[in-house]
C-alpha cells in the first residue's frame, strides 16, 4: 500500500488502546502501524478477571466476546474511543479433535462509528504438553518435547489445593524447586508439569499472534468501496460442491468466498476455489 493511500485511512494517524497484561504489543503494533498508520498505547489491565489459562478463573464468555470487553476495559479506562484485545484458546482442535490446536482472535472496536471489526487465525503449530510427574523422576524427554526452556513452564499439586502454583518457569533451578515445593503440597506427593500458555511465556503462541495481527490489519486497512468504512473482508463461504466420484452435491465443501462490509450490507463474491470435489475429499468416495 504507498504512503499516501494509507495517509487518507480514516485511522491514519488515530490513537487505540490495546489492552494486555502479557506484553503482546510488540506482536499486534507493527502491522496495524505499517498498514493503517495507527498508533497503539498499552494499557496493562488485569484481564485474569475474565478467565485465565491455567484454570484458576473459568472464563464464561466465548473467545470474541471475552476479547471485546477486554477491549472496553482498556477503552475505559484511557477514556479512548479505539480499542484492541486478544484472546486465546488452546486445546484439542475444534474440527479435528484429536490434535492439538490454538485459535488466537483479534478484535478492534471502534465506539465512534459502533465497529468491531475481527479476526480469527488458526493453528496447529503451537507446542503445548503435560506431565503428572514426581520429584527425582526422568522428565528430560518431556521437557525436549515442550521445548523447555525456550518455552516456559507451570508446576502444581497432582491432588490437592493448588495455592503454591508457580508459573512462567524458564530455568532448570526454578523447575526443581518448583517441583520440590508442589511435591511436599501434594497429597500424593506428585505433581503436573504443563505449558505455561500465556502469550509471554509461548514463543509458538507468540507466532500466531503474530499472524492474527496481520490479518486484521489488512482487513482494516481495506474500506469498503460502496461506504468508505474500513474492515472489508470475507464474511463467509459459498458452499455445496459437486463430487466428481459420486456426483452428490457435498453441502459443506466450500466453493467460494464471499466478502463483505463490517458496516453495511454490500458483499462480494470471490474467485471460484473449487468447481468440483475431489472424490479423495469425499466423505461417501473416501468414508
Ligand atoms: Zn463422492
Ligand atoms: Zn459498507
Amino acid at each position: 500500500m504507498s504512503q499516501e493511500i494509507r495517509q487518507s485511512h480514516p485511522y491514519f494517524g488515530q490513537v487505540a488502546v490495546l489492552t494486555t497484561k502479557h506484553e503482546k504489543l510488540p506482536l499486534i503494533a507493527p502491522p496495524l502501524s505499517e498498514l493503517v498508520g495507527l498508533q497503539i498505547s498499552e494499557c496493562k489491565e488485569d484481564t485474569d478477571q475474565l478467565g485465565t489459562f491455567s484454570g484458576e478463573v473459568e472464563r464464561t464468555l466465548p473467545p470474541y466476546e471475552t476479547a471485546v470487553t477486554k477491549a472496553r476495559l482498556g477503552m475505559n479506562k484511557l477514556g479512548i474511543p479505539l480499542g484492541l484485545a486478544s484472546e486465546g484458546s488452546i486445546g484439542p482442535d475444534p474440527e479435528v479433535g484429536f490434535f492439538t490446536s490454538n485459535v488466537e482472535y483479534l478484535v478492534f472496536v471502534d465506539d465512534t462509528q459502533d465497529l468491531v471489526i475481527s479476526e480469527v487465525f488458526r493453528s496447529f503449530d503451537i507446542c503445548a504438553g503435560n506431565l503428572v510427574t514426581e520429584p527425582e523422576a526422568e522428565i528430560s524427554a518431556f521437557l525436549v518435547k515442550v521445548d523447555f526452556p525456550n518455552h516456559k513452564l507451570i508446576v502444581t499439586p497432582h491432588s490437592g489445593p493448588k495455592s503454591s502454583v508457580v508459573k512462567g518457569i524458564g530455568s532448570w533451578d526454578e523447575l526443581e524447586n518448583a517441583i520440590e515445593l508442589n511435591a511436599k503440597n501434594s497429597l500424593d506427593g506428585k505433581v503436573v508439569i504443563e505449558s505455561d500458555l500465556r502469550a509471554h511465556c509461548s514463543p509458538s503462541r507468540q507466532k500466531n499472534i503474530k499472524n492474527v495481527a496481520a490479518l486484521l490489519a489488512k482487513r482494516i486497512a481495506t474500506l469498503c468501496v460502496k461506504c468508505q468504512v474500513p474492515g472489508w473482508g470475507r464474511v463467509d463461504y459459498v458452499r455445496g460442491v459437486k463430487c466428481l466420484g459420486c456426483g452428490e452435491i457435498k453441502p459443506n465443501a466450500i466453493k467460494r468466498e464471499i466478502f463483505g462490509c463490517t458496516k453495511c450490507e454490500h458483499r462480494e463474491l470471490g474467485d471460484v476455489i473449487r468447481e468440483f470435489l475431489d472424490p479423495s475429499q469425499c466423505d461417501f468416495c473416501n468414508p
